[in-house]
């Protein structure tokens, strides 16, 4: 497997100040070692996208939809080779980070469209004294931060949009899953994007390095997706320059089982919604909230399909449920198990740290009341705490018990009552009967603490346009 292992700043591969080890999370071995960033390839990649700016931003929509068709057909035929090197770094089984490649390579295909279809205004003002002329334009230098759980994906819905805007950027991927965006990046390279319109950069002090960026006045807004708490700390640190940012943060997804739900239905939902990245979602369903008059059934079914999937390395024949990204989240993932059967969690399935050098833990379904601390947690892991209710309003009052609202989960099998429940429930997205409802077609975003913005869909783009509006004497 040929991988690209050096930075990529202004359309050139480049070593860099030193380099990190990538880890195979499914057996503790070395896949390679990508170079890290100093500070002057930090400033150089700045430069480079500022530089870029001036021609790729005047660039005609047409031309950049097509680099991004060329993309997403390039992403689609080499989509095994993509999946197999996700799988390596991340720890997923094969058959997700086949789908997940496939999701990627959509946003280009998405913003391909989108880049040539950016609506403006033009009216006459109330007052009839002047005309009313609104348009967009690209922001500028974008800094793209992604994490670990979707290395393909997280970056594409980042970069497609921005490409389409006529932004330039610089990407930095999560250090444990480097590979994948750098095999992006190479795709795009052969696709077609000029020189310095996409950098890739991987600092070798993430903190401070980024902070510099931030601070830099070439840098003009900021797409960040990852954990509330990095996402809080960014906030902050844009607040100084007043950068534009997009926030994908993270979530506590309530799966909400009303009683009149079909069960069979819901618990191949929960195994979607549970399971999809063997739980390393933001969108991982991580509260099972079931009807008491059901949650025996419930339970019971889910257990025993949970208890089926085969754990293996990600690119073993038939593996269904791989390893954690590394050691140190898995065991977090075992913290929170552990600490929710000393507050009382009954384990109705798995809940043991096998031995051995990979970062596995097993599909786990703990029974909880209300107050267990795992429900205050996004675990990122293959378990599933459930908790019951006696109504639909305790159920709601459940679901929104949470500083995150990115998205729920309603199983029920009355549309109007499903509807009302969705409409109640604090979150940016609602499934209804449903395991997984990401489309790069609809925006994708949290309410509360789960995030800024939207990605996805006719939203996407905005997040890397300005709106100008030209008052004109007609
Ligand atoms: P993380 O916040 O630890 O890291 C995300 C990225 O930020 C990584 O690239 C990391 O290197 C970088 N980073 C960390 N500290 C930084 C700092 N001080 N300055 C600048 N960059 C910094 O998140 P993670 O563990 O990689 O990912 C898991 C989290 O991401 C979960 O909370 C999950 O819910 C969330 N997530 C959200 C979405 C969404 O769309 N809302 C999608 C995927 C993941």
């Amino acid at each position: 497997m040929q991988l690209k292992t050096d930075l990529y700043i202004d359309g050139k591969w480049v070593k860099g100040d030193g380099t990190i080890p990538v880890i195979d999370p499914s057996n503790g071995e070395v896949i390679a070692e990508v170079a890290t960033a100093g500070e002057s390839q930090c400033d150089a990649a700045v430069a480079a996208a500022d530089r870029a700016f001036v021609t790729w931003s005047k660039t005609a929509p047409r031309v950049r939809a097509e680099i991004l068709r060329k993309a997403f057909e390039l992403m689609i035929a080499e989509s095994d080779h993509l999946a197999k090197l996700t799988s390596m770094e991340n720890g997923k089984v094969f058959s997700d980070a086949k789908g997940e490649i496939a999701y990627a390579a959509e946003f280009f295909r998405w913003f391909s469209e989108e880049a040539v279809r950016t609506p403006g205004d033009f009216r006459m003002a109330p007052s009839g004294d002047k005309r009313i002329l609104v348009t967009h334009q690209p922001i500028g230098v974008s800094l793209l931060i992604t994490p670990w759980n979707f290395p393909a994906a997280m970056a594409t819905r980042k970069i497609g949009p921005a490409l389409a805007a006529g932004c330039t950027m610089i990407l930095k991927p999560a250090s444990e899953t480097p590979l994948t965006a750098l095999a992006i990046i190479d795709i795009l390279e052969r696709a077609g994007v000029p020189a310095g319109v996409v950098n890739l950069i991987l600092p070798s002090k993430t903190g401070p390095m980024i902070s510099k960026m931030l601070h830099d006045p070439r840098v003009r807004n900021l797409s960040f997706t990852g954990s509330t708490e990095v996402g809080r700390v960014l906030l902050k640190e844009s607040a100084d320059c007043v950068l534009r940012t997009s926030m994908e943060l993270g979530g506590n997804a309530p799966f909400v089982v009303l009683a009149d739900a079909n069960i069979d239905d819901a618990v191949a939902g929960a195994m979607i919604a549970k399971m999809r990245n063997g739980g390393a979602a933001c969108t991982a369903a991580n509260r099972f909230i079931v009807a008491k008059s059901v949650a025996e059934e419930f339970t019971t079914k889910f257990a025993k399909a949970m208890g089926a999937l085969k754990v293996a390395p990600g690119l073993e024949e038939g593996a269904q449920l791989g390893a954690s990204v590394s050691i140190k989240e898995r065991n977090k993932i075992a913290e929170l198990v552990d600490a929710s059967v000393a507050a009382g969690g009954k384990l109705e399935l798995g809940g043991k740290t096998p031995e051995g050098a990979g970062a596995f833990y097993p599909a786990t379904v703990i029974s909880v009341t209300k107050e267990n601390p795992i429900l205050n947690h996004e675990v990122f892991g293959p378990v599933a705490p459930v908790v019951t209710f006696e109504n639909d309003e305790e159920a709601i009052a459940l679901a929104n018990a949470t500083e995150f609202g990115l998205i729920s989960y309603v199983y029920s099998s009355d549309l109007k009552r499903a509807i009302k429940t969705a409409e109640a429930i604090e979150s940016g997205m609602v499934a209804i009967n449903r395991g997984v409802i990401s489309d790069p077609a609809a925006p994708f975003g949290g309410f509360k603490q789960s995030g800024l913005g939207r990605e996805g869909g006719f939203h996407g783009i905005h997040e890397f346009l300005e709106t100008k509006y030209i008052g004109v004497e007609i």
